[in-house]
């Protein structure tokens, strides 16, 4: 399971809403623990694609290395990573499978006329996207 921080989910919702029409990206950090993945905080991150940001994202590598540096002195970790689909469908695409860590899980939020509309975690294994259980709850 994927759980989130109530003022996580906040973060990530209203960052989704301010980037439509592009995709938003950002980071979780929290703790991995008894099998659960728990973010406690959402760092947004700059989309820094070269492409077309509303169908692709590229977390700013910069941010994220630092990101990854200050979890460590707080003793938290990097848990999760998050994008949005300003158009949906919350389901992955093939470009985000192989951006995929398999150590950690992926969140997308689908938007529907520029509001959050849905949002569902998936993990890689073995190559192949399965949801996971994803909760907001602090
Ligand atoms: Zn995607």
């Amino acid at each position: 399971m994927l759980r989130l921080a109530p003022p996580a989910w906040q973060a990530i919702a209203a960052h989704a809403r301010q980037a439509a029409p592009e995709e938003a990206c950002g980071i979780l950090v929290g703790r991995h623990e008894a099998g659960e993945w728990l973010a406690l905080r959402a760092e947004p991150c700059l989309n820094v694609h070269p492409g077309d940001r509303r169908r692709h994202f590229l977390i700013d590598p910069e941010r994220h290395l630092a990101l990854q540096r200050e979890a460590r002195q707080q003793g938290l970790e990097i848990v999760a990573f998050y994008h949005s689909h300003p158009e949906g469908p919350c389901s992955p695409s093939e470009e985000d499978g192989r951006m995929a860590h398999p150590w950690a899980p992926m969140l997308i939020v689908a938007l529907r006329a520029g509001d959050v509309a849905e949002a569902r975690a998936w993990l890689w294994q073995q190559g192949a996207a399965r949801a996971i259980p994803l909760a907001v709850a602090p």
